[in-house]
């Protein structure tokens, strides 16, 4: 499962970043085309933090947009998910500005 592996690597992260501190909340940022199952992630994310510097951790996340830079008329516009023509001038010479990504925002820790 995509969405464990990802899980992991997260937990790995936040203990590296916590160095033994609790970690209240963790907010990840996913792009609407990462192609990541967010309710999978968060679900991952409650079975594998047991026993983690993350057990009593939430996890907030941040759906990203899909946007694009259209190369011909240079206009930014929001699309909708795998429609990567411009919307002003019907250009398909585009390119993917955000959606992509899936990386954490940032990491609580408790004081
Ligand atoms: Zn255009």
């Amino acid at each position: 499962m995509h969405e464990y592996s990802i899980v992991m690597s997260m937990l790995d992260i936040c203990e590296k970043h916590a160095k033994n501190k609790e970690v209240e909340k963790v907010v990840v940022n996913i792009g609407k085309m990462s192609g990541i199952e967010s309710h999978f992630l968060k679900t991952s994310f409650d079975v594998f933090k047991e026993d983690t510097i993350c057990a009593n951790a939430v996890m907030d996340m941040n759906l990203i947009d899909i946007t694009i830079l259209c190369i011909d008329c240079e206009k930014e516009s929001l699309v909708d998910q795998f429609n990567f023509y411009c919307p002003h001038c019907k250009s398909g010479n585009t390119k993917v500005l955000t959606g992509q990504e899936m990386h954490i925002e940032y990491i609580e820790l408790k004081e």
